[in-house]
């Protein structure tokens, strides 16, 4: 299960990632409620520097406040759909 650092609200949350000490992205928990635990989650990246060999791996648009974050584009899961936007800490449906 990966952490849950920040509480965006409906029941949506971020869990930093790191590599070598730094935040290079997170992950999105979210509802769903054909999983048996409830939740799934999904990753995203703000920072390209663990990517050198892949220049076409999307990362995400970052303001750099991990309190009150907004990334862009929007998140849409993969597995279930889920799709909405991070903006000013908060999880926004679309
Ligand atoms: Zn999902």
């Amino acid at each position: 299960m990966p952490r849950k650092h920040l509480d965006l609200g409906n029941g949506v949350f971020i869990g930093w990632t790191q590599a070598e000490g730094k935040r290079i992205g997170g992950i999105i928990t979210h509802p769903n409620p054909k999983n048996e635990s409830g939740e799934c989650w999904a990753s995203f990246w703000f920072d390209r520097s663990m990517f050198k060999d892949d220049d076409k791996r999307p990362v995400w648009e970052f303001n750099g406040d991990f309190e009150k974050p907004t990334l862009s584009p929007s998140f849409q899961c993969t597995d279930c759909g889920f799709h909405g936007y991070v903006r000013d800490g908060k999880w926004d449906p679309a």
